[in-house]
């Protein structure tokens, strides 16, 4: 195989393995470049998403879902299931398949579509050159036309808790505890956090969650947040605001290891012991070795490529994408940067819309929203109308048990045109997506209002929030009616 590429990819997370593919859908000779690797050398494809994030995190929050219900809800619709235990290996074993099915599915679509995966860690060097250290200490040289940068991110470690990987771990660690801990913390209230918190509180920890800021979940609508915040602390979550923690220390040996964590609030220092402790403060771009001094290409003071809106940088024929750029760390966020930037390689004028990046948080209420939230409209000083409708009164909500949470939709008052939705409610996620595609129409209030919606579903409290804009919703009584 010639060395010369029209398109070298480096790194084959979502971002990555996208635009790889896209690019050979575009007639390109393409190869991308991947340091993930099984024990035998080969190259394991999916990044954090399919092997440490999206996936797995869902399958575990799946299974533990399916306990929880088990366990609490089954009763309800008169089911009786004592007796119901939870083989923790077992639960792990599957959400290893799922991840294994994943990225066995991208390596075939690889092949498919004729993309060469090289194993090994890329470099980028002046003059659009790849240098590829392989696994077993040799290198490469490879260059081509235009190379794009997806290495992606990691955990960031803060030093009052380094990681141990036995009790103290970070969200790759958290994914693989062999049984359930007693006493579980966790460090930051982010979606991480909560989400793994989530999946060991559902099976019988006692879950801490520690979080620096005061305010919970900052970036979420207000009154979603704050209704977040009520029901996850009704299913058990400990969540302890303006707790920023200092210091750890390990004591005991083997099965009476513990870690006593040491934290300052309102009330001064502080102390709590947790048999396991997650560190879940956020991720940073990795790029410490990705690119070659004189190769041209800027980071800035976090570590982030600098790229401009096309995901291009000062280097014409080098771009980047997904985590390692500015904007949301989202999987989808960085396919969709994947597809942008192999269409812009072909010629099309292909654009991101950054203002429409759906956000959502797969706890049970899931939690999920596109667009502006009420606080970010008033510091604009924009007028705006909102319907909000509860899930308690949806009728499939009622009829599947889950009735807590609401939508919320805001419209602009002069125009009517949607400016944001926010929903924590039973498949926040599917239902925000809605809105998603309503908004990238501009659709009015009115415009869902008119659409007609399947009876009985869950999206009906999408339509009824978008009636409540204007004062008609039909099976609520309106706050203001017209
Ligand atoms: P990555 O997925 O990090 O992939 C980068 C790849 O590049 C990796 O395979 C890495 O090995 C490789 N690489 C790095 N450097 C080099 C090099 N020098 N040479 C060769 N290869 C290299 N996002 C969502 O949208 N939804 C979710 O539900 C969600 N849940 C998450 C849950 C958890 C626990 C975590 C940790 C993350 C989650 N995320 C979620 C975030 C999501 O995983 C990331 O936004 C996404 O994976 C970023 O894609 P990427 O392609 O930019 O980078
Ligand atoms: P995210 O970036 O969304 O994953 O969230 C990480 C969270 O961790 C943020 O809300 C941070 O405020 C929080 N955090 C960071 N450092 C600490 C710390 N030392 N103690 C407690 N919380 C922290």
């Amino acid at each position: 195989m010639s060395n010369k590429y029209d398109v070298v990819v480096i790194g084959a997370g979502p971002a990555g393995y996208v635009a790889a593919i896209r690019c050979a859908q575009l007639g390109f000779k393409t190869a991308c470049v991947e340091k993930w690797h099984d024990d035998k050398g080969n190259a394991v494809y999916g990044g954090t998403c399919l092997n440490v994030g999206c996936i797995p995190s869902k399958a575990l929050l799946d299974s533990s879902h399916k306990y929880a219900e088990a366990h609490k809800d089954f009763i309800t619709h008169g089911i009786s299931a004592d007796n119901v235990t939870m083989d923790v290996p077992a639960m792990i074993a599957r959400k290893a398949k799922i991840v294994g099915q994943l990225t066995q599915g991208v390596k075939s679509l690889f092949s498919a579509n004729k993309v060469e995966g090289i194993a090994g860690t890329g470099k980028l060097l002046a003059g659009k050159k790849v240098l590829v250290t392989k696994h077993d200490g040799t290198t490469e040289e490879i260059s081509a036309d235009n190379i794009i940068l997806a290495a992606g991110s990691v955990p960031i470690n803060i030093p009052p808790t380094p990681i141990d990987n036995d009790i103290i771990v970070d969200s790759t660690g958290a994914l693989e505890f062999s049984s359930v801990p007693k006493r579980l913390g966790v460090i930051g209230a982010g979606v991480i956090g909560l989400e793994l918190g989530s999946v060991w509180s559902r099976l019988g920890a006692e879950v801490t969650v520690l979080e620096a800021m005061d305010a919970f979940l900052p970036a979420v609508d207000t009154q979603i947040a704050k209704e977040a915040q009520k029901i996850l602390t009704k299913q058990g979550l400990i969540i302890k605001l303006g707790a920023k923690v200092t210091g750890s220390k390990i004591t005991g040996k083997g099965k009476s290891k513990s870690v006593t964590v040491s934290y300052t609030d309102a009330n001064g220092p502080q102390e709590a012991v947790f048999d396991k402790l997650i560190v879940a403060v956020g991720r940073r771009p990795l790029t410490e070795n990705l690119v070659d001094a004189g190769s041209g290409v800027e980071l800035d003071k976090r570590g982030f490529v600098v790229v401009d809106d096309s995901c291009a940088t000062a280097v014409p024929g080098v771009y980047a994408a997904g985590d390692i750029v500015r904007g949301p760390m989202l999987a989808h966020k960085g396919m969709e940067e994947g597809v942008m930037v192999a269409e812009r390689i072909a010629g099309k004028k292909t654009q991101v819309n950054y203002s429409l990046v759906p956000f959502v948080i797969y706890t049970h209420p899931e939690i999920a929203w596109v667009g502006k939230t009420e606080q970010q409209l008033q510091q604009e000083g924009r007028e705006y109308n909102i319907g909000t409708f509860p899930f308690s009164i949806n009728g499939r909500a009622m009829a599947a048990n889950d009735t807590d949470g609401m939508v919320k939709i805001l419209a602009d008052a002069k125009t009517d045109r949607v400016l944001g939705c926010h929903i924590i409610g039973p498949s926040a996620a599917d239902l925000v997506q809605q809105i998603v595609i309503a908004m990238e129409f501009s659709a009015s209030s009115e415009d869902i209002g008119l659409t007609m919606f399947s009876h009985p579903a869950l999206s009906e409290a999408v339509h009824e929030a978008a009636l409540a804009v204007n004062g008609h919703a039909v099976h609520m009584v309106n706050k203001r009616k017209r």
